[in-house]
C-alpha cells in the first residue's frame, strides 16, 4: 500500500476529511487498524502481566495488596481531574482541603506531629527525613556524619542516607531476627547522627526491645528514623511516634492500597516530631481561616522542594479515599487481616517450608528452603505456573535483600485475600515442593508457561 493511500483506507471506506485538506501536510505512516484490534492488542498485552487484579502476588515486603476501584473513581471526579497546577490557588481549595487533611491522618496514624505529602516514594520519602535530620543537626551545630541501618533493611535506607550525605554502618541481627542491642551499644557514638530501622523488620519480626533501643539511641544525643514502608502490620494499632521515632515515612503504595504501577507513581509522605517540623519539604498545606487551605511555599527553615507543585496528587486522593472507606474505627483491622493471613499461611506451610525464626510472624513469613533439593529461587519461579507470583527472595545472590540467609521466601499475602484464595496458594506450594522432590528439573526450568523463561546463569 502507497503512502498516500494509508489515511483513506479505513473499514467502512470513509476517507477522514483531513486527508484532502492540504497537499503539503506530512503523510504519517501509521498502521491502519480498527479501535478492536488495538483493544484486543492492549488487552492482550496485560495479560501477559501478572498484577493485583488477576492472580494472587505475595511479594513480602513490597506489599502488593488490591487497590479498590472507588479510588480510583474518586481521582476521577472532575473537580480534580481537569485541574492544573498553576491555576489560581484559591480556585483549587477542595484539593487543599483534602491534602490537609490527609497530612492530619498521616500525622495522627503514625504519631506524629507534622507531615509533608511532597516525596513520590518510599526511598525519596526516606531521603527526604534524612534530609531533614542533616538540617536539624546542622542547625544545632551537630557535627554527626554516621546512619545506623539494620542488616535485615530494605537496600534503599544505605542509598538514601548516602544521598543525603551520611555514612552508612551496618548493625547484625540476633538469631532471633532481631536488633542486637549490644551490637547497637558498641556503635552509638557522637558521630551518630540516627539510627534507621523498620518495625516489624524486613524479617517480619516486630522488634520488641524498640523501647530501650529508641532510649539507648535518644540518650545518645541521636535520632530514631522509622522506614513505615509497610505499615500494614501496625496501622491502627500502634503509632511509630509512641514507640520514639522522631522521624518516618509510609508508603502509600503499600500501606494505603495505592497502585505501585511498574515503579510509580507512588507517595512516600514524611512525618516529623514537632521539633523537627520547620525543616520538612514544601509545600506544606495550611488551614489559613474557616474552610480556607492553601499551600506553604517556603517555610523558614525547610529544606526546600523534592519534586515539582505538590506531589503525586492523584496518588494522595487515591489514599485518602481508602482511609475514608476503611474508616477510623475499622483501621485496625487492615493490619489484623494482613497479620492473620501471614500466620494462616506460615502454619500451613511450616511443616513444607520450615520458619527461619522462631514465633509468631507480623504481616509476612520468612521461611526457609534451605533443606529442599532446589533453591528458593527455582521454587518461586515455578509458582508463576500457577499463576501465583513468587514471593520476596531473601539470601545469598540476592539483589535486594542479600543477607546471611542461604535461601529463604518472604511471603506476604496481604489482608486482600480471601481464605480460599489462601488456601488455593498454600496448595500452589505445596505442588511445587511436591514436584521439587519427584521431578527437579520440571521445577528448575520453570516457569513453563511464559513467553519469557528462565535465565539460566552460568553454573547454575
Ligand atoms: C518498598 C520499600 C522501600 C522503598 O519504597 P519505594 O517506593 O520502592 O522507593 C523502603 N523500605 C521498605 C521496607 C520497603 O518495603
Amino acid at each position: 500500500m502507497s503512502k498516500a493511500t494509508v489515511f483513506s483506507k479505513s473499514r467502512k471506506g470513509i476517507s477522514p476529511s483531513y486527508h484532502s485538506q492540504s497537499a503539503h501536510a506530512a503523510r504519517l505512516d501509521l498502521p491502519e487498524l480498527s479501535e478492536v484490534d488495538v483493544i484486543r492488542h492492549y488487552t492482550g498485552l496485560s495479560l501477559e502481566n501478572h498484577g493485583v487484579d488477576n492472580g494472587s502476588y505475595p511479594l513480602g515486603s513490597c506489599t502488593m495488596k488490591y487497590n479498590p476501584k472507588r479510588n480510583d473513581v474518586a481521582a476521577e471526579l472532575t473537580g480534580f481531574r481537569d485541574t492544573h497546577p498553576e491555576q489560581p490557588e484559591e480556585s483549587l481549595n477542595g484539593l487543599w482541603k483534602l491534602m490537609f487533611h490527609l497530612q492530619s491522618y498521616i500525622a495522627e496514624i503514625t504519631g506524629m506531629d507534622a507531615v509533608s505529602l511532597q516525596p513520590a516514594a518510599g526511598a525519596h520519602g526516606e531521603l527526604a527525613g534524612l534530609l531533614v535530620i542533616h538540617r536539624y543537626l546542622q542547625q544545632q551545630r551537630e557535627n554527626r556524619s554516621v546512619i545506623l541501618v539494620a542488616d535485615s533493611a530494605h537496600g534503599t535506607n544505605l542509598a538514601s542516607a548516602a544521598m543525603a550525605g551520611f555514612s552508612c554502618k551496618i548493625i547484625p541481627t540476633t538469631a532471633e531476627g532481631l536488633m542486637d542491642v549490644q551490637a547497637l551499644e558498641a556503635a552509638l557514638d557522637d558521630n551518630v547522627a540516627a539510627l534507621m530501622l523498620t518495625n516489624p523488620s524486613t524479617l517480619g519480626l516486630f522488634e520488641k526491645n524498640i523501647m530501650q533501643i529508641a532510649k539507648m539511641v535518644h540518650e545518645n544525643g541521636s535520632l530514631l528514623y522509622y522506614d513505615g514502608a509497610n505499615l500494614n502490620a501496625l496501622i491502627g494499632l500502634v503509632q511509630p511516634g509512641a514507640m520514639g521515632f522522631d522521624v518516618v515515612h509510609i508508603n502509600t503504595h503499600k500501606t494505603l492500597s495505592t497502585p505501585h504501577g511498574g515503579g510509580g507513581p507512588g507517595a512516600g509522605p514524611v512525618g516529623v516530631k514537632e521539633f523537627l517540623a520547620p525543616y520538612l519539604p514544601a509545600p506544606i498545606i495550611r488551614s489559613i481561616g474557616e474552610d480556607c487551605y492553601r499551600p506553604d511555599h517556603m517555610p523558614a527553615h525547610s529544606i526546600g522542594r523534592l519534586k515539582s507543585y505538590f506531589g503525586h496528587t492523584d496518588v494522595l486522593i487515591r489514599a485518602y479515599a481508602y482511609l475514608l472507606t476503611i474508616g477510623r474505627e475499622a483501621l485496625h483491622e487492615v493490619s489484623q487481616d494482613a497479620v492473620l493471613n501471614a500466620n494462616y499461611m506460615q502454619a500451613a506451610l511450616k511443616a513444607y517450608l520450615p520458619q527461619v525464626y522462631p514465633g509468631f510472624a507480623m504481616h509476612e513469613c520468612l521461611l526457609s528452603a534451605d533443606h529442599m533439593p532446589i533453591s528458593a529461587y527455582d521454587l518461586a519461579k515455578r509458582l508463576i505456573d500457577y499463576e501465583v507470583h513468587p514471593p520476596t527472595l531473601l539470601g545469598a545472590g540476592c539483589v535486594y535483600f542479600p543477607g546471611k540467609l542461604q535461601s529463604a521466601m518472604l511471603i506476604e499475602p496481604t489482608e486482600s485475600e480471601s481464605k480460599v484464595s489462601l488456601d488455593r496458594m498454600i496448595d500452589v506450594f505445596k505442588i511445587v515442593i511436591g514436584e521439587a522432590n519427584e521431578n527437579e528439573a520440571l521445577v528448575k526450568n520453570a516457569p513453563h508457561s511464559t513467553k519469557v523463561s528462565k535465565i539460566i546463569m552460568k553454573g547454575d
